[in-house]
């Protein structure tokens, strides 16, 4: 059983023994102490292990492997050489200091020797992918006294994780195969699914002891560590850069809810397409690890539909219209479906605070703040569904450009019947429409007093619009100003939150085959923007 590793830069003997309680009652299985500062107290650190409440290893990283210990070598490892005799369950020794250790061994008597702490030979490369990667595997493949090899070097991408979970898929011996950085994460996170000995954690998010680990806490809630097993299928947010999306908060948090064996991990992609082919096209043809599906957000959304088109892939019917998709499914035969939530989840929300169903929109005037992507995306299925729609945009040129592009290329107005048209972005208080929609940042988190719309149209507010409603696309704030003057006029408000939380079911849905639970996305999303 791949067990859960806490790792705790040693300072004293009361912070690491306070520390390893805290990891112990935080769910971990072993801690590591990071003796790289106190390698001239060894008292102290016998004393760590000796009262460990947690099983342990010894680790005293010398700085030129990236550690912190300065101290010389023959202190050094005679240090870890003492701690290898005690109740430490492991020790870790570089692989470059693999001669120098034994020879501190053949000092000892048998019996200590043989009573010794299982032996961790450890390669690190804090760079890249070492060129000689397998030559270090089997040097401690032949390594005798090597009881687990450990190899850890950061991603150069997301692919760099294949290769740590086939080395670990062809292993001999106990192994621990991570890539570091932020490409490396899913090795951390998926180091049970390919049955690594272990995977490290920082006590929280930001007392961690390498680049790219997460917090203990974070391992067990965020992504199910208990619940991970060889099947776990593996879906992922791709972006650049995807640091601060919602989604593996949410998405993890209804798997969980409705039991799909899966985890949900951030996958950031460089914004070229080859980076983008290159690496979705490598976790889809590496079979073990079960990668079901996407969700694709910028600047990737035009990349997902030309790759699933080149390898053949179905493409939604509108999501080809709108020409970006934001959805990857990868049904069982393998066989890929891509669609764009977006649009859906859009007009649902309206048509729900409407209390219409979508053919409902037919004929309804409606005024588009921005020319954007998602402007693009929810002016195709309004006018699909036939609204009159007027795009106000700062680059008005844009506004007329999108308004050409849906009503001619893509046949929107000869089809439906609707009415596409662009206007300057201050001609907004003139406009007549019965629902505003705001696809622009204006007003987000943090510049909450903007509003794109500082003089209303006469008729909203007024008993001749007492039905218009205000759509703002922006979810943080969950209520913007916009939406706030909207309420205060007597308006059907809809906020971001419900298009974004109705994306995320869409996606959700498609890829488990269950009801959504929506209720669990929108507390996520609340707790995340502390709404109410
Ligand atoms: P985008 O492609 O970059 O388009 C941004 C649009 O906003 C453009 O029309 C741009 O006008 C306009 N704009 C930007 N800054 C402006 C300013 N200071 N003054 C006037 N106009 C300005 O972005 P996008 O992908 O369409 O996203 C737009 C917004 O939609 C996001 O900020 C997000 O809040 C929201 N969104 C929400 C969800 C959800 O699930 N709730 C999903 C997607 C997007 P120009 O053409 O003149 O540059």
């Amino acid at each position: 059983m791949t067990m859960l590793a806490v790792s705790i830069m040693v300072d004293s003997v009361e912070q690491a023994l306070a520390q390893a309680a805290l990891a112990a009652e935080r769910g971990a299985d072993i801690v590591e102490y990071r003796f790289d500062r106190i390698a001239d107290t060894p008292d102290d650190a016998e004393q760590i292990v000796r009262r460990s409440p947690l099983p342990c290893i010894a680790t005293c990283r010398a700085a030129w492997e990236g550690g912190a210990c300065e101290a010389d070598e023959a202190t050094r490892l005679a240090f870890q050489s003492r701690l290898a005799r005690l109740a430490a369950a492991y020790v870790d020794i570089e692989l470059a200091a693999l001669d120098g250790w034994l020879a501190t061994q053949a000092d000892l008597p048998t019996d200590d020797a043989h009573e010794a702490a299982g032996l961790i030979l450890s390669s690190h490369d804090f760079q890249t992918r070492p060129a000689d990667l397998l030559q270090r595997v089997e040097r401690m493949a032949h390594a005798d006294a090597c009881r687990v090899i450990k190899l850890a070097w950061r991603a150069r991408s997301l692919r760099d994780n294949l290769e740590a979970f086939e080395l670990l898929a062809h292993r001999h011996k106990p192994m621990i195969a991570l890539c570091m950085g932020e490409f490396g994460q899913p090795s951390r996170v998926l180091a049970k699914k390919f049955g690594a000995l272990l995977t490290f954690t920082g006590l929280d998010d930001a007392a961690v002891t390498a680049p790219g680990q997460v917090g203990v806490e974070t391992m067990k809630r965020l992504y199910r560590w208990d619940a991970i097993n060889a099947d776990t299928r593996v879906y992922g947010v791709i972006g650049w850069p995807v640091g601060h999306s919602m989604s593996p908060a949410i998405h993890n948090a209804g798997f969980d809810r409705v039991a799909h064996n899966a985890v949900y991990l951030p996958m950031p992609i460089p914004p070229e397409y080859e980076h983008f082919k290159a690496t979705v096209g490598a976790w889809l043809d590496f079979a073990p690890l079960h990668f079901r599906g996407a969700s694709v957000t910028i600047p990737h959304k035009q990349n997902l539909l030309r790759f699933v088109r080149e390898r053949g892939g179905e493409v939604d019917e509108l999501t080809a219209k709108i020409d970006a998709a934001n959805t990857l499914v990868v049904r069982d035969d393998g066989s890929l479906y891509v669609t764009n939530t977006d649009y859906a989840a859009a007009i649902d929300a309206l048509c729900a605070a409407m209390g219409i169903e979508r053919e409902g929109l037919a004929d309804r005037g409606v005024a588009m703040i921005g020319a954007g992507g998602a402007a693009m995306a929810i002016v195709t299925a309004l006018a699909h569904y036939g609204a009159r729609v007027t795009i106000y945009n700062r680059s008005v040129d844009k506004a007329h450009r999108l308004a050409e592009s849906l009503t001619a290329t893509h046949g929107v107005h000869t089809d439906t019947g609707g009415v596409v048209r662009g206007a300057p972005l201050d001609r907004l208080p003139d406009a007549t429409a019965d629902v505003f929609i705001n696809c622009t940042p204006i007003g987000m988190h943090p510049n909450v007093d903007d509003t794109p719309m500082p003089d209303w149209p006469a008729h909203v507010g007024s008993a001749s619009g007492a039905d218009t409603v205000v759509f703002d696309t922006i979810y943080n704030p969950i209520e913007t100003r916009l939406l706030r003057e909207a309420r205060e006029r007597g308006c059907v408000t809809v906020s971001g939150v419900d298009m974004f939380v109705r994306q995320a079911a869409g996606q959700f849905e498609l890829w488990t085959a269950q009801p959504a639970p929506v209720d669990v996305f929108e507390a996520v999303v609340r707790e995340k923007l502390g709404g109410d």
